[in-house]
């Protein structure tokens, strides 16, 4: 009841960020995304959602990417990850044999950043940084 709510809530935030009428698939997809845990590929949100149209899918996560509910995050071969974005700064760690993605923060890393940037022409306004590794969990 209480995580039913929590969830309806974050359902009703994340349609909002969209500013468009709600439909009842979109609704669907929404709802799914915000159970999400860890990152996912369009295609995963499809195949869980036979109901919903395909191309409904796909222009929700990219309207919700737009609006920044999602962060993006490429695999090696380019192809898209999501996941909810919680607005906090974080980088990401992506392995590329099992494909997860994972967050990463480090003031370390935004301090070293911050220094280059004075070495760099121009103001910059912001940077995006993600690693390609193979996880702990494929090293073994
Ligand atoms: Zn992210
Ligand atoms: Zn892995
Ligand atoms: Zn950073």
């Amino acid at each position: 009841m209480m995580a039913t709510d929590s969830l309806d809530a974050r359902v009703d935030e994340i349609l909002k960020s969209l500013g468009r009428r709600t439909t009842a698939p979109r609704r669907q997809v929404a709802r799914l995304l915000a159970s999400k845990r860890g990152a996912f590929s369009a295609e995963s949100i499809n195949a869980e959602l036979p109901e919903v149209g395909r191309a409904t899918v796909y222009r929700t996560i990219r309207l919700l990417a737009e609006a920044g509910v999602l962060c993006k995050a490429l695999l090696p071969d380019g192809s898209p990850r999501y996941s909810i974005d919680h607005s906090w700064h974080h980088h990401h760690l992506i392995c590329s044999s099992c494909e997860t993605v994972e967050e990463f923060r480090s003031s370390e890393l935004e301090r070293l950043l911050g220094e280059l940037s004075d070495e760099i022409p121009g103001q910059v306004l912001g940077h995006q940084v993600d690693f390609y590794l193979t996880c702990p969990n494929c090293l073994q």
